[in-house]
């Protein structure tokens, strides 16, 4: 068997999943877990169902077979497993208001009795295979990129309501800040001409050769400013090379 089978798609207690072996990838729980308290579970976690019960086949998509016997390993969805399991049982108490309607958790319902369980797909695969889909399931989110413009526009119509998406309002600010222009860039940190963005020199020097310096400098214009000096003391050598 080299390819996932579909068998059916089940809601099942976190007791009946078993986190995949090896999981290499370390997801933000925490955010996890505040998407589904906002928007409930809305993609099912990916199941290898090492032995399906046997009246689950043909494929059905509102099959729910359960209970099951054997092990189930999570290949795609393990963090959002380990954010049902730091929900917890029962009403975690958390409610949003949504176009001023108040809303439960998308998680327990703010039910009392609610048993973490989570809607799992339960695909049929050897070992190798469910072996690569863990890995290219993480894989292909690592290689995404974003099209700045377009996260702009979808973030633009939350209504600075970011609340389980992942962003937040300094994120979006940092994505619709234009980039700072030459002029404002020489405001912040002065022109790179100007005096205070010199270079700083600092050496040490025996005591008789810094009296030499003061002495060799003693009628430059500037007597306060060691720099003026300095530079008085190259112009000087410089009209004084052959
Ligand atoms: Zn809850």
């Amino acid at each position: 068997m080299s390819q996932a089978t579909y068998v059916g798609t089940a809601t099942l207690p976190l007791t009946a999943l078993t986190l995949y072996p090896g999981n290499a990838k370390r997801g933000d729980i925490g955010t996890i877990l505040s998407s589904l308290r906002r928007h409930g579970q809305y993609r099912s976690l990916v199941v290898q169902s090492i032995e399906p019960p046997p009246d689950a086949t043909p494929p059905d998509p509102i099959v729910v077979p359960v209970p099951l016997s054997g092990q189930c390993f999570v290949l795609a969805g393990n963090h959002t497993v380990q954010a049902l399991s730091r929900h917890g049982r029962g009403d975690c108490g958390y409610t949003f208001t949504e176009y001023g309607t108040h809303r439960p958790c998308g998680v327990c319902g703010n039910d009392p009795g609610w048993v973490p369980a989570a809607r799992c797909e339960l695909v049929r695969c050897d070992e190798d295979t469910a072996r690569r889909i863990n890995l290219i399931d993480n894989r292909a989110a690592d290689l995404g990129t974003y099209d700045p413009d377009d996260l702009a526009e979808l973030l633009s119509y939350l209504d600075e309501d970011y609340e389980g998406t992942g962003y937040q309002p300094a994120d979006v600010e940092r994505l619709l800040a234009p980039p700072p222009s030459i002029e404002e860039l020489a405001d912040t940190y002065q022109h790179p001409e100007a005096e205070g963005a010199w270079p700083t020199l600092r050496f040490s020097v025996p005591p008789e050769v810094r009296d030499s310096f003061y002495d060799l400098t003693a009628t430059c214009p500037d007597l306060n400013d060691v720099g003026a000096r300095f530079r008085c003391l190259l112009d000087r050598a410089r009209n004084a090379a052959p």
